[in-house]
């Protein structure tokens, strides 16, 4: 990557700190002993420049908020660069971008608040998930890696709250930009730079049994091992699943199923099953037993308990995920009501699925889980493009 024409600096937002260090010796002739500590100092500090280094921030556009019963919903919206299009007739070719990011709180049992922050990996999604608000838009583009670090940075330089927790559930598919993620987790995870730990990462995927193959050689590496995966199930059987999420037409659920029952654990990295309630679409007795089928061959034992003490018997579960459904703009399908979730947990505890219930928060303000997009970009184009910072 060459400096940046005008200042001489090195923007580091998608890079390490090694990255960065390396690009400013090779550009700029600058040694490590200056350019480390300006390393730190943008990501620990958020000062924008130091020497060699600079961040070019995307501006946050817009900040909206709710009250949740766990402390304030904070959905922020930043802009980022067009689509790069030949064509200047192109209907996005001048139209700025912006992503959707939702700081989303939880008191914890100790009762301190935290935030998780959920990011985007991309600008629509060409996963057409009916349920999602995101799906109509399409995919306009992938975001490079800054992009991504950008909206942690934007969270916890600008807004001013660090997050305990970063899921990429926001807008995108995270294995439709695969290589550009994990260089976003490479940079958050960086312990000179912003430190987020990786145990308090998860990747979302609707289940592209590619990516997910390319994940798992990831997390064997040093270094890797506690990254967590979540995937979107929301229907156990594949008739219905393939009518809600077009994924599902190219890699069933017994696709799926073998890719997880052996997906590496290390006793510490998770494997969420997320599931959104629909009314009507999900939600049956049988839809339970099913969900209960699926994640049998998920919950292991560990072989490492030669005492046989149950009390010692850590068994790895695979955690259901129960997700009310946040109805999208012009949604045929409600919300479900209360009484309906909660019949619906008891039928899976009757199942012996492990599940939590994840609490509603940010829906009215179109911040919810499923709920983010673009109403004035919709399906004008698809264009997939994917950049690289790398140096
Ligand atoms: S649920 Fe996720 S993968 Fe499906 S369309 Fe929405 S953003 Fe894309």
């Amino acid at each position: 990557m060459p400096p940046d024409a005008h200042t001489h600096q090195i923007d580091c937002l998608g890079l390490t700190s090694e990255e960065a260090v390396a690009a400013a010796r090779d550009r700029l002739g600058v040694a490590v002993n200056t350019s480390l500590p300006a390393y730190r100092r943008i990501f620990r500090e958020g000062v924008r420049s130091v020497g060699p280094l600079h961040v070019n921030m995307p501006e946050v556009v817009r900040t909206l908020r709710e009250p949740s019963n766990e402390g304030e919903v904070i959905k922020f919206v930043c802009r980022v660069a067009p689509v790069a299009s030949p064509d200047p007739e192109h209907p996005l070719a001048s139209a700025p971008l912006e992503t959707e990011s939702v700081l989303i709180p939880m008191i914890g049992s100790a009762g301190r608040q935290t935030y998780t922050l959920c990011l985007s990996s991309q600008v629509g999604c060409a996963m057409g998930c009916t349920f999602c608000e995101t799906a109509q838009m399409g995919l306009i583009r992938s975001l490079t890696p800054a992009e991504i670090v950008a909206q942690w940075y934007a969270a916890t330089h600008e807004i001013g709250i660090r997050p305990s927790n970063i899921v990429f559930m926001g807008m995108g598919e995270p294995m439709d930009n695969y290589d550009n993620v994990m260089q976003a987790v490479a940079v958050l995870k960086d312990h000179n730079g912003a430190g987020a730990a990786l145990s308090r990462i998860t990747i979302s995927t609707v289940g592209r049994v590619d990516g997910l193959r390319k994940m798992r050689e990831q997390i064997t590496k040093p270094g890797w091992h506690r990254l967590n995966l979540a995937l979107s199930l929301n229907s156990p059987n594949d008739a219905d699943r393939s009518a809600i999420m077009p994924i599902n037409r190219k890699w069933s659920l017994r696709d799926l199923q073998q890719e997880l029952a052996t997906w590496p654990r290390y006793g510490g990295n998770k494997l969420c099953i997320e599931y959104v309630l629909i009314p009507g679409v999900n939600d049956s007795r049988a839809h339970a037993t099913q969900i209960a089928d699926f994640m049998r061959p998920l919950v292991q034992q560990v072989l490492q308990n030669p005492t046989g003490d149950p009390e010692k018997d850590t068994r790895i579960r695979a955690v259901l995920n129960l997700i009310p459904y946040n109805p999208r703009r012009n949604s045929p399908w409600p919300a479900p009501t209360e009484e309906s979730v909660q019949q619906f947990m008891d039928w899976l505890i009757e199942e012996h699925v492990f599940v939590k219930r994840r609490r509603t928060k940010g829906r009215r303000m179109m911040g919810a889980c499923g709920q983010l997009g673009n109403e004035g970009i919709r399906r004008r184009q698809v264009v997939p493009l994917t950049q690289s910072a790398k140096p």
